[in-house]
């Protein structure tokens, strides 16, 4: 599984091409292998055949030698026991018979009584064959050893055949040495037939008679040759596959030599392995070239049609994909109309997927040029802009607010708005979210706000619903120094009212302020009709004062004077003014006469009782002298002042620190009084 994990496009294709290709070369592998078994097992059959009709060529020589002997055995000659005359006899057939090397007569005991070389004596060379002629049948031939003729001096294998018992009683046998050339020969022929080796070969004593090509001498031993073993093994013939007496490994066949009796001849004729599988080799050698140059073709076409058709939409499709991984969405990938349908679907939803990509980050680059623009600005503006959510949350706050605030934007940022803001200004604050909410543009509120380092901050606030009603925007201005500015405008201002209204030495109301509060009064009271009532008070010998005590203890008189008289009035709608020098004037909306006249004598005994010592005085202490009037319905009012003035003077006249009134409702008779009283 591992392996999978590292095999690509190509050798997985490669792989699958292989896996395509594999029983083919298979089948072609198994018909080579069958080629060579069948062609083994024709060269088998063929060679057992041949060494078939091998060993028949050579059982003949067997079954010549038979016939030969078998003619020879009722010649007198051979019975009678004339030795001159067998010799001669005998020397006489081995003349006209070249397969034989020597010729005789054995006795029973293995003695030679007769024999080509005259008067040849002694023990015969096989004293085996000798001794197994006794329990030989009539006309049975039996075949012998190898060994070298002791007459002859020639390797040979000697047949023997008995002779009719002698009239003495006599068990003799005839025997011939064979000509191993004779079979030198046959093997010569086959060779010269088949192309094959020959070898005529007893297994009994493992020797190799003949072979040919004659690599060894006539009789060689070759004991345990695995050819021999072989042939040991199957007496009846069969083929091996060995090692030869040329050291060379052979296809071998063989066969017994069915005539020679009483022996296990074999003949064996070899093949090389070479020459058995020629033919199936020169055919196995094209299939495989064949076959290689079908792999090749086939790999080089399927690898080529595979990289078109599979591997380049492939690798074109991966590589578009990994632009998109990397952000690049630009130059379409193209897949050619005859492409596989699923490679064309998949590179149309690719450049599909890469268009839209494109558009989104078009629209994200605006959108971060203009957030950063944005930022800009409100970073850079002196104004703190705040984004609120429908919940009251902040969700963007500008760089001003270290400056506004002094905190940071990010502190600020998920925090409620109304945290920082004045408990008593809440509702408000709340009223304003309330109506920005509802109403497009509210205009700005002004409330205070608690700045990080705990101190008290002014601010103007003006809000907006934002375009995609996702929340409100807040634009808050530090106000604190116009708020000052205007405090301080204030105070003057008020100073200023003070000022204008104020007399400076008494610090009660001065001329003007009196002129402006009766032309009120007489309005309101003729408006009304209700009673006005104005007092005129004058100091008493006050000239006299100053001329004793000084002008600044006059001033401070006038003082204690002035404030008596305004201690002595007590509606709040009354008000008492500095009428000029030495003399002050009251006025008493909603007052009559009587009333008038009281308040007048209240407030000159309370400045009498304030007892300050006036030597140029006949009491000895300063008074005042006050001319009262009332006036019912409307009136004007120099005509009012008028009247408590002559009432004044009336007063003087009458010896001062006293009250004269005159009621102007009856202004003709006052009139007539003050006129009477001049
Ligand atoms: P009468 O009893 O008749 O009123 O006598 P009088 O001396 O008060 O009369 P007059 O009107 O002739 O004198 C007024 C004096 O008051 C003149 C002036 O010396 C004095 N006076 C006027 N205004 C002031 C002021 O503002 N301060 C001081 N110290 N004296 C003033
Ligand atoms: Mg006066
Ligand atoms: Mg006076």
């Amino acid at each position: 599984m591992s392996i999978l994990h590292h095999m690509g496009v190509r050798s997985r294709m490669v792989t699958l091409i292989m896996a395509t290709i594999a029983p083919f070369l298979a089948l072609i592998a198994a018909g080579i292998l069958f080629s060579y078994s069948e062609a083994d097992r024709a060269t088998r059959r063929n060679i057992a055949s041949d060494a078939e009709l091998g060993a028949a060529k050579f059982s003949r020589v067997f079954l010549d030698a038979k016939v030969v002997l078998g003619t020879l055995r009722g010649m007198p000659p051979l019975q009678a026991s004339d030795r001159a005359r067998c010799d001669g006899f005998v020397q006489k057939v081995l003349a006209s018979q070249p397969m034989f090397v020597t010729m005789g007569v054995l006795d029973a005991a293995g003695n030679i009584v007769c024999h080509n070389k005259p008067d040849t004596t002694g023990q015969f060379g096989d004293m085996e064959l000798a001794l197994r002629m006794a329990n030989a049948g009539a006309d049975e031939l039996l075949v012998g050893r190898f060994m070298i003729g002791p007459v002859s001096k020639k390797p040979t294998v000697a047949v023997a055949m008995r002779l009719p018992t002698t009239s003495a009683g006599e068990q003799l046998s005839i025997f011939g040495a064979l000509n191993l050339d004779v079979f030198n020969h046959i093997a010569q022929s086959i060779v010269a037939e088949t192309n094959h080796t020959v070898a005529l070969i007893d297994p009994t004593n493992q020797r190799v008679l003949v072979r040919s090509p004659t690599i060894v001498p006539f009789g060689t031993a070759f004991p345990g040759h695995p050819l021999i073993e072989a042939i040991a093994g199957e007496p009846d013939g069969g083929t091996t596959f060995s090692i030869g007496f040329d050291d060379i490994h052979r296809f071998f066949g063989f066969a017994p030599v069915a005539d020679a009796t009483g022996s296990s001849l074999a003949v064996s004729l070899g093949l090389p392995e070479a020459e058995a599988f020629a033919d199936v080799q020169g055919r196995a050698t094209w299939a495989i070239v064949l076959a290689i140059v079908a792999l090749i073709t086939a790999i080089l076409l399927s690898a080529t049609i595979a990289y078109w058709t599979q591997l380049r939409p492939l690798v074109r499709l991966v590589l578009k994909s990994e632009r998109l991984g990397e952000g690049k969405f630009t130059s379409p990938v193209t897949i050619e109309g005859w492409q596989a349908q699923e490679f064309r679907s998949l590179a149309t939803s690719l450049n599909q997927t890469a268009g839209k990509l494109q558009a989104a980050q078009e629209i994200e680059r605006k959108n971060m040029e203009t957030e950063r623009r944005f930022r800009l600005v409100a970073d850079n503006t002196a104004d703190m802009i705040t984004a609120v959510d429908l919940t009251g949350r902040r969700t963007f706050v500008s760089g001003a607010s270290r400056d506004v605030l002094g905190y940071e934007p990010q502190e600020l940022i998920g925090r409620a708005a109304l945290d920082l803001v004045h408990e008593e200004d809440r509702d408000r604050v709340r009223e304003l979210f309330r109506r920005t909410r509802d109403i497009p543009d509210v205009g700005a509120e002004q409330y205070r706000v608690t700045r990080k380092d705990g101190t008290l901050l002014w601010v103007e606030v003006s809000g907006r619903r934002m375009a995609d009603e996702s929340g409100l925007v807040f634009t808050m201005r530090n106000i604190s120094k116009r708020k000052a500015v205007e405090a301080e405008l204030e105070a003057a201002n008020s100073q200023l009212l003070r000022l204008a209204t104020t007399d400076e030495l008494t610090g009660i109301n001065n001329r003007r302020e009196l002129n402006r509060l009766v032309e009120l009064e007489t309005r309101r009271s003729g408006r009304e009709g209700q009673p006005l009532s104005v007092m005129l008070i004058d100091v008493d010998h006050f000239k006299a004062f100053n001329d004793i005590y000084g002008h600044v203890e006059g001033d401070r008189c006038l003082k204690e004077i002035a404030a008596a008289i305004s201690g002595a009035i007590r509606r709040p709608a009354d008000s008492c003014a500095r009428y000029g020098g030495e003399e002050f004037a009251v006025l008493l909306p909603n007052t009559d006469a009587t009333g008038a006249s009281n308040r007048a004598e209240v407030i000159r005994r309370a400045v009498a009782s304030l007892g300050i010592v006036h030597s140029g005085h006949q009491q000895g202490h300063v008074t005042i002298s006050i001319g009262v009037t009332t006036a019912q319905g409307e009136l004007g009012q120099s005509a009012l002042f008028e009247a408590a003035d002559q009432a004044l003077y009336v007063a003087k006249a009458g010896g001062r620190d006293r009250v004269v009134a005159s009621a102007l409702d009856m202004r003709d008779q006052f009139a007539d009084s003050g006129r009477s009283s001049d």
